[in-house]
């Protein structure tokens, strides 16, 4: 069974204070550097895949691990990157340099709209800054790798700036909670039927959304697979498709044709 893991992370993300406490979860699997990574590609046997940088509770760590997602992929032959940008002024001037500096293997913007504060992906809630950095990053014509969740990464934000930008945009988690796989699915449909390039991954999403997705949509070619390991797990996340009740074409089209094919690798 050939694997392509559309999104993962690499570097350390340690030991943080949270409502008191000192957590570390991620002790023991941390993927702090490019040996880590190989192993967790080796162990899991992944022909190809799409690294992208941890991000922790302090905004900068994630462009300081671009430069490990360089290195990976410059490493090593079957990964390739999704380099981390934020619009917010803040981190205007460094997405700039991140999106002024793209290698050979760069094939994607990582973004969390959960650390964009005020702002959303609504192009509507944008300030001049945010603006001029997400209409870079759209003509850029790499795929922006975004998180939808809750908050600021609810598709209620997402779908106005789909609407607005007709970006290509693979959407991880599928929305990411009950409600975000409910608002969704439905449009992610009416995307692919206008010939939008709107893709979703599996990883995180709810069990009934990916079995949901697969009846709903018309076709399968639009869904990736993803670990997003190490927050992922990636045995139960690979189960998750292997059970699904389709065939074994439309398994393969999700495990690493999709992927193979909207991003060319
Ligand atoms: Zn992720």
């Amino acid at each position: 069974m050939k694997i392509v893991d559309a999104h993962n992370h690499i570097g350390e993300w340690g030991t943080w204070e949270y409502r008191k406490y000192r957590i570390s979860p991620f002790e023991g699997f941390e993927i702090k550097d490019v040996e880590d990574y190989e192993t967790f590609l080796q162990k899991n046997n992944i022909a190809k895949s799409i690294v992208c940088p941890t991000y922790c509770p302090d905004g900068n760590i994630a462009f300081r691990y671009n430069r490990l997602v360089e290195e990976a992929v410059k490493q090593l032959d079957r990964v390739y990157g999704a380099l981390w940008i934020n619009p917010i002024p803040e981190f205007k001037e460094k997405s700039e340099e991140v999106l002024n500096n793209i290698k050979k293997g760069i094939i994607a913007l990582k973004m969390s709209p959960n650390a964009w504060k005020q702002f959303t992906p609504d192009p509507n809630s944008w300030n001049r800054d945010v603006r001029e950095i997400m209409e870079k990053a759209i003509e850029s014509r790499l795929i922006l790798q975004m998180h939808t969740g809750s908050q600021n990464s609810d598709i209620e934000h997402v779908e106005k700036l789909i609407d607005e930008y007709s970006p290509r945009i693979h959407l991880v988690h599928m929305g990411g909670t009950v409600r975000g796989h409910f608002k969704l699915i439905p449009r992610l449909k009416e995307w692919i039927e206008t010939g939008l390039e709107v893709y979703a991954d599996t990883s995180w999403a709810r069990g009934f959304a990916v079995k949901w997705a697969v009846n709903y949509l018309d076709s399968v070619k639009n869904i990736f697979f993803a670990s997003d390991n190490p927050w992922g797990d990636f045995k139960s996340e690979l189960e998750k498709i292997k059970s699904l009740d389709i065939s074994d074409d439309e398994k393969d089209m999700i495990l690493y044709k999709n992927a193979e094919r909207v991003y060319g690798i």
